[in-house]
């Protein structure tokens, strides 16, 4: 599964700060996924565990932001929030520039570092 894949990009990344923080882990993560991502939030949280398994990331909340596209023509100049295809639904131009809606990163997260 493609989600799968990404969800262990991120414990890989999140695993790679904390190596700054030792006996430390994740509490909550913060994603931001946009609506042109190609990845499915649903299918991101389903799959997050099983990445986060054995890792100091286990049992962290995972919170995801689904962000909404915005993308500009530069062609026509059309502006718009609905895109189904990378094309311009005016006029057909592939020149778009996207203000938001591809974004698939880490926002923020907890780091819990009072282990015993
Ligand atoms: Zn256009």
């Amino acid at each position: 599964m493609h989600e799968l894949s990404i969800a262990e990009e991120m414990v890989e990344i999140l695993v790679g700060h904390l190596a700054d923080y030792s006996g430390s882990s994740v509490e909550s993560v913060v994603v931001a996924v946009g609506d042109y991502s190609g990845v499915d939030p649903e299918s991101l949280r389903l799959v997050f565990p099983f990445a986060a398994e054995g890792t100091p990331v286990e049992g962290s909340e995972l919170i995801i932001n689904t962000i909404r596209v915005s993308v500009k023509c530069l062609d026509c100049g059309e502006r718009t929030d609905k895109i189904s295809t990378p094309l311009c639904s005016t006029c057909g131009s592939r020149n778009l520039e996207f203000d938001s809606g591809r974004e698939l990163e880490i926002t923020s997260f907890d780091i819990s570092t009072d282990k015993k």
